[in-house]
């Protein structure tokens, strides 16, 4: 395929489902009652791990009220490491539904095997991480049924790689695909991840599917997380995924990268601010 520019009639071809022409338009996804997509800035927020009730629902009531439309929490955690904590399972997935609920917001946790499925009945968006991207025998499991799925690029994949993955959703028969570039993998290592914001207008050019940005992952380090969110917007991000712990410093994962809530609060108002709305 040719890549700059991208020939459309291969596009077209290759990925018939996910390309532009599908819909020049542009895709609206629907979580519950937030919609994703063009016209829209959808912010996400909520901690990297749930870890208590106490610490889940402090963070879901100060991100609602910052303006977060969807909360977050992962459940059951891809660690680097086989020692790291690796979330609450099935007692996180009850925990976040009960917050959903209680704090009238949608919720996303991220699924690490099909087998999980009926687990995350209460769960409005199933989350696909970076380190599952290319795993197919999930992202069909995904396209098999109907809830909204946030698709996240991997660690080193290429534009293409990742609308392929999102290919594999759609040709089973599920529409409701989001992308959300979080940093790949590059040569410096002053940051987690080298934020590819080029990614947004190429990918919103590309598909028809919303792209979201995730700052947190991309910078792994909290002073920074921000400055990448406002450029991520600025760049034309249908909305922000963020990390959120009220203390970082005792945070089980990614304590380093956890804005406090009265951060997200300065980013969710400057993310509005600069796009708008
Ligand atoms: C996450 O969102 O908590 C996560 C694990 O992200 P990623 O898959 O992008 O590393
Ligand atoms: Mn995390």
């Amino acid at each position: 395929m040719n890549r700059y520019p991208y020939d459309e009639k291969a596009l077209e071809k290759e990925y018939p489902l996910a390309a532009r022409c599908a819909r020049p338009e542009g895709s609206i996804i629907a979580v519950g009652d937030v919609r994703i997509g063009p016209g829209t800035l959808t912010l996400i927020a909520g901690p990297c791990a749930v870890e208590s009730r106490e610490q889940l629902f402090t963070t879901a009531a100060a991100v609602k009220a910052a303006g977060a439309a969807i909360l977050r929490g992962g459940t059951y955690k891809p660690r680097t490491s086989p020692y790291a904590f690796a979330g609450l399972g099935e007692e996180g997935l009850r925990l976040l539904a009960e917050a959903g609920r209680e704090f009238h917001i949608p919720v996303v946790s991220e699924i690490t095997s099909a087998e999980l499925l009926p687990l995350f009945d209460g769960i409005d968006m199933l989350q696909v991480g970076a380190r599952n991207m290319q795993n197919y025998a999930l992202l069909q499991a995904l396209g098999r049924q109907k809830k909204p799925v946030l698709l996240k690029r991997g660690l080193a994949a290429t534009y293409e790689e990742w609308m392929a993955s999102a290919e594999y959703i759609l040709r089973e028969g599920n529409p409701n695909v989001v992308l959300c570039e979080r940093g790949i993998r590059s040569y410096q290592s002053g940051t987690r991840g080298t934020l590819d914001l080029a990614a947004v207008p190429v990918m919103q050019s590309l598909t028809h599917l919303p792209v979201l940005v995730d700052p947190s992952h991309a910078a792994g380090v909290s002073e920074w997380v921000s400055a990448l969110g406002r450029a991520a917007v600025a760049a034309g991000a249908d909305g922000l995924m963020v990390e959120v712990h009220p203390e970082p410093g005792r945070a089980l994962s990614d304590g380093q990268q956890a804005l406090l809530p009265e951060e997200f609060a300065q980013l969710a108002e400057d993310a509005r601010r600069i796009a708008g709305r």
